[in-house]
């Protein structure tokens, strides 16, 4: 190999995973200036787009879903997409990527952005429900659900109650099935579990909580309650971070792929972002963070680090859902034990929720009240006394 061509694979740049997090680093990469070759290979047909919408308007017939760049956006950027195509292995000692097309390509720095594929419990008949993640999934869903139809969304999770509430929108019975007391309880608490769970009820969503599914049989799913007839079944236990190629190339892994406060993974020459990155918050230890905003600062960071810039994993994680009335933005990392303390007006659907551990506030939320999250950031981190923040303006 000669001098040129060294030069030229160590300048090119592949990124795996066509979702948002490769979007927004590719954006980044060539905003700062990263002239050389720029590939980005992905599994979809799609090129990246917006899975938020997937859950809520698309699903409801509302909008169609929105790419992050159309094609002529990566021709004026030159870069190279390959879509419909996954990456099969990567060959570290090598610095090449190998397709499923059958070709292989060389890289000089690599961005795995493989984001999660939901969970699929070992439940008996789990191969009759259906999952959601791509524009696919939720198209599939949509075309099936009639005035009537009854769908049963197994966990009662942000996706499970967006899909409830597309459901409802569509004419359609939505049913959740959650293990817990109350949906959500793992995030949002007590309070606000049950804030969600009146918030369903009262628009006509069948929640069945503390039940667990022992089998999904054909128009039905038997449960620790009894059996729940469904038409559809749709799993939403989460998702697990697409590892796979990276712990067969040797990168260290675990509930993702590890990666440091730079989003560099155990090889220099290998970063991760998004869904898929495990990586080291300068305030909050390890983190794989689910969220839109993540995907898109990650893949920012990510291209960032690649070219040698500062930067750092340092701010709270943000999240958005929009279900009937419950539309919100949530800053910061709480636990189910933190305290929560509401101000505003929660009949109303416009109030502030705050969580507590300590004096230390954990994180804030604000439901139907609008331009407040930035100040909600700010007081992330801070001691506050409860009074303070319940008081009203
Ligand atoms: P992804 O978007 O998952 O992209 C990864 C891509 O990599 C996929 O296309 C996958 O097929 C591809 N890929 C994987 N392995 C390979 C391979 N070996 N070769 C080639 N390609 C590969 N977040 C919010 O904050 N608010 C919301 O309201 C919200 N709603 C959501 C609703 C739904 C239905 C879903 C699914 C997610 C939602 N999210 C929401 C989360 C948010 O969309 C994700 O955090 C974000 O999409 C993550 O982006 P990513 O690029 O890391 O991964």
């Amino acid at each position: 190999m000669g001098t040129e061509e060294v030069t030229a694979r160590s300048a090119d740049i592949v990124v795996i995973g066509a979702g948002l997090a490769a979007a927004s680093a590719i954006e980044t990469l060539r905003d700062e200036g990263y002239a050389g070759p720029l590939t980005l290979v992905g599994k979809e047909p799609e090129l990246p787009y917006e899975r938020p919408q997937l859950s809520k308007e698309f699903l409801a017939g509302a909008k169609e879903f929105k790419l992050c760049h159309d094609d002529a956006w990566y021709a004026e950027k030159d870069v190279t997409v390959l879509t419909e195509t996954t990456a099969t292995a990567i060959d570290l000692a090598n610095g090449t990527v190998a397709l499923s097309t059958g070709d292989e390509l060389p890289f000089g720095r690599l961005l795995l952005a493989t984001g999660a594929t939901p969970k699929t419990p070992p439940i008996p008949g789990i191969e009759n429900a259906m999952t959601l993640r791509t524009v696919d999934d939720a198209r599939r869903l949509k075309d099936a659900v009639r005035p009537g139809t009854r769908v049963a969304t197994i966990g009662g999770g942000w996706i499970g109650l967006e899909v409830a509430a597309s459901v409802t929108a569509l004419g359609g019975q939505a049913v959740v099935i959650e293990a817990a007391k109350q949906p959500l309880l793992g995030v949002l608490g007590p309070v606000l579990g049950k804030y969600v769970a009146d918030l369903h009820t009262s628009h006509g969503v069948e929640m069945h909580t503390e039940t667990t599914v022992e089998a999904i049989e054909p128009g039905a799913v038997r449960t620790s309650a009894g059996v729940i007839p469904a038409d559809i079944v749709l799993v939403a236990v989460g998702a697990a971070p697409a590892t796979e190629l990276a712990a067969a190339a040797g990168l260290e892994v675990g509930d993702g792929i590890v990666v440091d406060a730079r989003l560099r993974t155990s090889d220099p020459r290998v970063f991760a972002a998004g869904d898929v990155a495990l990586a080291k918050h300068t305030v909050l230890g390890p983190l794989r963070v689910e969220h839109w905003d993540n995907a898109i600062k990650q893949g920012r960071l990510a291209a960032g680090s690649m070219l040698g810039k500062d930067g750092v994993y340092d701010w709270q994680p943000y999240f958005f859902t929009d279900q009937f009335e419950f539309s919100m933005e949530y800053v910061g990392h709480s636990s189910p034990e933190d305290e929560a303390l509401l101000r505003g007006d929660t009949e109303g659907n416009e109030f502030i929720a705050y969580w507590q551990r300590g004096a230390t506030v954990t994180a804030g939320m604000n439901v139907g009240i609008w331009d407040v999250n930035d100040k909600l950031r700010e007081l992330v981190g801070t001691d506050a006394a409860p009074d303070q923040l319940t008081a009203n303006p």
